[in-house]
């Protein structure tokens, strides 16, 4: 192979963060538990206590970078759940008198970080992610918040249009991630300064821990991010960082099949009529496809859809076999939920979102069939 041809993903991915290789040690090393240190001396070294710092962080952030921003210099800084990275950007960087532009159609509990910033006598803009329609608040904007695709309406913006005008009006711009999830999207390469996700979903992928992240490329700005979480003491555990840095080896797997399985279900459920308000930006259909296939690499293993009322939608989740009723998304198993039901988003009562697992395709799409003609029927 020639040294320039960069590699995949999938490659990429099995290596990411891997130590130099050494002799009769593991190619991951496991985790380490550790709340402290040795420690002679002045404290100079890398690890010194275990809020501050821990080798297994290092590997896994190392990796993640990797992921973001393959051959470039980034810092990664991982955090104890998407909210701590979330909360890490916004409070490390927002002051009283600043202003931010959140989307109004983004993560259920924006609206709670909103409240809190507005009480610190921050002011809250918000607008829709469609449209670009948060060009229009820029202005003295100190932060630009971006969430595309949003969840869980699945819009998307123009993510280097929006960061170009955000940096002409002097805001810095951050771009939750969580649904592409690094190899579907890369926010810094379209201009954003934080790229922030929530690693319980699609990065980590099964389901069984909560992970948060946030890449970038400016050391000082990286540093202020960690030095939040030093304050707010939001860190990982290492045996979740440990399990995240291994489920990165599956990764590219992972998300391929979710993304094809999440596009023959779109498709499969287009033919339906019971169906409406159906969104997946790999659909060439969807009204966000063609800026999804210019800023995206993946669509995402999510679909949005709505049935005609809460019954129906509540018979089509109880008849699935193959599909949990459960929130969050990017798991190996399919799940989907009433969205409706947390009360946060302004979805109609049959609103479903729908997390495509890795299934076989056929057996998902069967099994969704089925459990709407059962639905259908009453
Ligand atoms: N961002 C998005 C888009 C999410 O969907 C979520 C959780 O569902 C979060 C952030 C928060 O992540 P966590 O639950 O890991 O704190």
């Amino acid at each position: 192979m020639n040294s320039t041809t960069p590699l995949g993903d999938g490659t990429r991915a099995v290596r990411a963060g891997l130590p130099e290789p050494v002799p009769y040690e593991p190619p991951l090393p496991g985790p380490v538990f550790a709340a402290h240190f040795h420690l002679p001396g002045e404290p100079t070294g890398p690890y010194t206590y275990g809020r501050d710092s821990n080798p297994t962080w290092t590997r896994l952030e190392r990796a993640i970078g990797e992921l973001e921003a393959p051959g470039e210099q980034v810092e990664t800084v991982c955090f104890a759940s998407g909210m701590a990275a979330i909360s890490a950007v916004v409070f490390s960087q927002l002051r009283a008198g600043d202003t931010v532009v959140l989307p109004v159609d983004g993560y259920q509990a924006l609206p709670l970080i909103a409240e809190r910033l507005r009480a610190f006598g921050v002011e809250v803009r918000t607008a829709p992610t469609g449209g670009d329609a948060q060009l229009s608040v820029l202005d003295g904007a100190r932060l630009l918040w971006i969430e595309s695709p949003s969840n869980p309406g699945l819009d998307v913006c123009d993510i280097r249009r929006l960061a170009d005008a955000a940096h002409t009006a002097g805001a810095l711009v951050a771009v939750d991630n969580t649904l592409a999830t690094p190899l579907g999207q890369r926010p810094l390469a379209l201009g954003a300064d934080f790229s922030v996700a929530s690693d319980t979903k699609g990065t980590t992928g099964h389901g069984d821990l909560l992970l948060g992240h946030v890449t970038c490329r400016d050391a000082a700005r990286a540093a202020e991010v960690r030095d939040w979480r030093k304050v707010a003491g939001a860190i990982p555990g290492p045996m979740e960082s440990w399990l995240a840095h291994r489920s990165l080896a599956t990764v590219q797997l992972r998300i391929d099949r979710q993304c094809a399985n999440a596009l023959a279900l779109a498709r499969a459920l287009g033919d339906r009529s019971e169906v409406s308000g159906l969104r997946h930006p790999g659909l060439p259909t969807d009204p966000s496809h063609s800026l999804a296939s210019r800023q995206m690499r993946r669509y995402g293993s999510v679909v949005s859809f709505v049935l005609p009322d809460r019954a129906h939608a509540e018979r089509f989740l109880e008849t699935l076999r193959l599909v949990d009723d459960a929130t969050s998304f990017g798991g190996v198993r399919s799940s989907a939920e009433r969205r409706g039901r947390w009360g946060g988003d302004a979805v109609p009562e049959g609103f479903v979102r729908f997390s495509a697992g890795v299934e076989d395709p056929e057996d998902l799409v069967a099994d969704v069939l089925r459990a709407l003609d059962e639905a259908a029927a009453g």
